[in-house]
């Protein structure tokens, strides 16, 4: 144990990998680490629960250390012989939502979670650490890996998988993948249909519709013992091969998945570095997390919106831009700290965000009227409150029910993100 910590310590003053170095440490296989995420407010734990070999490794071989991180989450994984931190990862998760809600003050969640890493060819350590909406960062677990001995699960493939849109070699390429959830046998048509519908919504969405070459998209053909979506509100309960549900943290409109291990294992039959779920209901609904996985409802009239606006939260680590809402989260953007969301800014630290892409000429703040139409500003209202929090542009996709709208900071983040699979 005391050389596990004097490990950690150690790893924390080393220089990180440099990306030729992926064959050194990695097999061109995918660890997957599936956990339980417990607690409540100003509590939490992790409960590691299996670990997976899963297909090749589809993500990114020449940037193993992540640039920037956008989540409350990062997994860090060290070379237990050299201490060499050679992969990191950041991501967010249902539970970091949870407890900023009020029911976590004293109610204790239990959340799945599974981290992708490229599978060892040695006994790694790898440590969690969870970030607080101050950003103040606290190591929750710390545990390791050794290939060679810990007992490792496989997956046997089942599902037939629909190929979408092909950009090229997977390995060069972000990989979607979208999931269905709520389709019996009996909607087989509808499932084909939404599925070419949906991919033509991202295809045909600026930045994604200019690099088609590094995109791939693919679909899973899985089917439910039952149509349509858990809903609570509507007193309406459906067994479904991911449960997805309404009412998800007591939002209405917020539809998520909690079988996150079952998502993952049924993801393992095509190659993915992103998880769209799209759920078969005629109900205005979503969600999106950053590296987690995001959902869309398949009717109504806001599908194409909804689609790449949950993409750009999970994509991108994009925050909404809006402020008019029922969000039930409370300071979310405490006063004095800076997002870490790319494309918002209390001002803290405004020179690390869209400063630099900006007209000197435009003012900061700058006013929500029709002269600064189109400007790129810094316009008050955003994160969920009108004051306090600025948004880039006056109505952006993130913003508003707008379909291929995306403003120029979060076009930009959405690039580097589709830079950063295809390396
Ligand atoms: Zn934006």
């Amino acid at each position: 144990m005391k050389k596990l910590i004097l490990l950690i310590l150690l790893g924390i003053l080393i220089l990180p990998i440099k990306a030729q170095h992926f064959d050194q440490y990695f097999m061109d296989q995918t660890l997957k680490l599936e956990y339980y995420h417990i607690g409540k407010k100003g509590e939490e734990k992790i409960e590691i629960h299996t670990f997976f070999k899963g297909g090749e490794w589809n993500g990114t071989r020449n940037q193993l250390l992540e640039p920037t991180r956008y989540g409350d989450m990062l997994i860090e994984v060290f070379d237990s012989i050299s201490n060499t931190l050679i992969y990191s990862r950041s991501y967010s998760c249902l539970f970091g939502e949870y407890v900023a809600t009020e029911k976590a003050d004293t109610l204790e969640g239990k959340f799945e979670e599974v981290v992708l890493i490229p599978f060892p060819k040695n006994t790694i350590i790898y440590r969690f650490t969870s970030f607080n909406r101050k950003q103040i960062p606290t190591i929750i677990y710390s545990g390791s890996f050794n290939p060679k001995e810990t007992q490792t699960l496989s997956y046997t493939k089942e599902y037939k998988v629909k190929k979408l849109h092909k950009g090229g070699d997977p390995k060069n390429c972000l990989d979607i993948l979208f999931i269905p959830d709520g389709y019996s046998e009996n909607d087989k048509q509808q499932m084909a249909y939404d599925m070419k519908k949906f991919a033509s919504y991202i295809m045909e969405c600026s930045p994604f519709s200019e690099h088609l070459d590094q995109i791939n998209i693919n679909g899973i053909e899985a089917y439910s013992y039952e149509s349509g979506i858990t809903d609570p509100n509507a007193n309406v309960y459906k067994n479904t091969v991911l449960n997805c549900s309404y009412n998800s943290l007591d939002l209405d409109r917020y539809l998520m998945c909690l079988n996150v291990f079952k998502m993952h294992n049924i993801a393992e039959d095509a190659p993915y570095d992103i998880i769209i779920i799209i759920c078969n209901s005629p109900k205005y609904g979503g969600g999106g997390i950053y590296n987690f996985y995001c959902t869309v409802n398949n009717k109504g009239e806001y599908s194409d919106y909804v689609i790449v606006h949950e993409l750009g939260h999970l994509l991108a680590g994009l925050g909404d831009e809006y402020y008019t809402s029922d969000v039930s989260v409370r300071d979310y953007y405490p006063e004095g700290i800076e997002p870490i969301e790319p494309n918002l800014t209390t001002l803290v630290a405004f020179e690390k965000k869209w400063k630099q892409q900006m007209d000197p000429e435009t003012p900061i703040p700058t006013l929500d009227t029709k002269q600064y139409n189109k400007v790129l500003g810094v316009y008050q209202g955003g994160g969920y409150v009108a004051e306090g929090v600025y948004r880039p542009w006056q109505n952006c996709t993130m913003k508003e029910k707008l379909y291929n709208n995306f403003c120029p900071v979060c076009t930009k983040t959405i690039l580097e993100t589709i830079q950063y699979y295809s390396k």
